[in-house]
Formats: structure tokens, C-alpha cells, sequence
């Protein structure tokens, strides 16, 4: 549609989900990456895949990861300044999972300015107990990724992905005594990120992602997004 309309650079938009373990900030991301055509940047996926590999970097953190305790800052922060230097991110993209302490969240805001980008910043915000019940239905197919939890989006034959036929399987931070280090790792380490972005003077959007369907909560995102000036999904879209 736009494409014979003059160029105008729009600065890329860095979408930023912020949201403790469990909030589905996943899952809004492959719905916004549908609405949109910008990547999901998840440091978790870029770090399990790492452990897949074998690679130097992988070997470094699985313990830690397994642990559900995080990485060091330096090492996310490498990661993200490098995948969002690709080509696909020229528009904008999706952090999920990062910032997830102060430190990164000051990298980022020094990131975003060298490539021109803007924030706007979402929170997922959900009730403990709602967390603690959807972490503990959580299965995910270990060929394509896909996520499913057997109260909100149950496969449709019990335990086989819909996609591909693979056995789903619990992921090894998604048992019960890790599932409690990540949410306290989130309590102590990620949810200050929240007074930071606010002490920078910079607005954080908080959507209540406990009740409703995925796909309702999706639908506020949206309609938040357009209502942040200066945002327009064409931009993005063209
Ligand atoms: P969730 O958000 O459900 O906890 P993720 O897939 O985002 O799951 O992260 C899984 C693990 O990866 C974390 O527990 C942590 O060990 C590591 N990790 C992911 N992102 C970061 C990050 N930005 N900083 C440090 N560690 C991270």
C-alpha cells in the first residue's frame, strides 16, 4: 500500500515486554509478531538454543540455567546488541525476556539510542497464584517450541504437539522447585527494572494479563499500541 509513498525512516520500535515467569509474555509476542512482521527477540530461547549447540556460551550457563538463576548481565547484553544489528529488526522488534535487571535495562536504553530505536514498554501483570497454577501446566514441544498449558491451551490430543506430532514434555526450569527460584529471581532482580524505566522518566503501559484469554489480552496490547503517539502498525507493517 505504501510503497509508493515517499520514504519516511520511521525510528524501528522496541517493543518491550516486561512480566515474571509465567505471564505469557511468549505467547503475546508470537501474536504481535503476526500483527506487526517484527522478530521476537527471547533471551531465554537464544540461550537454551546455545545449550542445544554446545557452544562455549552454552556450555557457561547451563547450570544456571537449569537452575532458573540468571545469566550474567554482560553475556545478554552481547546477545541482544548483536541480534538486533540484523537486518530483520530495521522496523523494530520484541524484547521478551529482556531487560530482566537494572544493569541490562541501562544497556538497553543505550542500545536503543545508538540504533535510533524507540521504547514503549509493556508489563504483564499477574496474580501469584494465577502464575504458580499456569507454570505447572506448562508443556512445550521440544522440536518446534511451541507452548501449551493444560488449563488455557490445552493440545488437542492430550501430551503430542498439534504441529508436528512430537511428544510434549515439562521444561526442566518449569519444575516446581525451579519455578519458584525464577519467580523469586524476578521478585528481587527484574521487577525493580520497572521503578527504573519509570525513575528515566519513561512511561510503562501495565496490562493485566491474569484473567482474560490470551487473545483478549492481545487485543488491549493492541489497542494501547495504538494509542502511543507517534505509533502507527502501518509504519511497521510497510
Ligand atoms: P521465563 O520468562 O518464563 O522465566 P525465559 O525463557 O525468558 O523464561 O528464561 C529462562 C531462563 O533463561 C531464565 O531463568 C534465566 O536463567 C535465563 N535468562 C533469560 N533471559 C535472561 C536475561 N535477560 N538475563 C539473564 N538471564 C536470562
Amino acid at each position: 500500500m505504501a510503497s509508493d509513498q515517499p520514504e519516511r525512516a520511521a525510528a524501528p520500535l522496541a517493543l518491550v515486554l516486561l512480566g515474571s515467569p509465567g505471564s505469557g509474555k511468549g505467547t503475546q509476542s508470537k501474536y504481535i509478531v503476526e500483527w506487526l512482521g517484527i522478530p521476537q527477540i527471547s533471551t531465554g530461547d537464544m540461550l537454551r538454543d546455545h545449550i542445544r549447540r554446545g557452544t562455549e556460551i552454552g556450555l557457561s550457563i547451563a547450570a544456571r540455567m537449569k537452575a532458573g538463576t540468571l545469566v550474567p548481565d554482560e553475556l545478554v547484553n552481547a546477545l541482544v546488541a548483536d541480534r538486533i544489528s540484523w537486518p530483520d529488526c530495521k522496523k523494530g522488534f520484541i524484547l521478551d525476556g529482556y531487560p530482566r535487571t537494572t544493569a541490562q535495562a541501562q544497556e538497553m536504553m543505550r542500545l536503543l539510542t545508538g540504533i535510533g530505536a524507540e521504547e514503549v514498554v509493556i508489563h504483564l501483570v499477574v496474580d501469584y497464584n494465577v502464575i504458580i497454577a499456569r507454570m505447572q501446566g506448562r508443556r512445550v514441544c521440544p522440536k518446534c517450541g511451541t507452548l501449551y498449558n493444560a488449563v488455557s491451551r490445552p493440545p488437542q490430543t492430550e501430551g503430542i504437539c498439534d504441529l508436528d506430532g512430537e511428544k510434549l514434555v515439562i521444561r526442566d526450569d518449569d519444575r516446581a522447585d525451579v519455578v519458584r527460584e525464577r519467580l523469586e529471581q524476578y521478585e528481587e532482580r527484574t521487577s525493580p527494572v520497572i521503578d527504573f524505566f519509570r525513575a528515566d522518566g519513561r512511561r510503562v503501559f501495565e496490562v493485566d494479563a491474569s484473567r482474560e484469554r490470551p487473545e483478549a489480552v492481545f487485543a488491549r496490547i493492541r489497542a494501547l499500541l495504538e494509542t502511543v503517539p507517534g505509533f502507527s502498525g502501518k509504519e511497521v507493517l510497510v
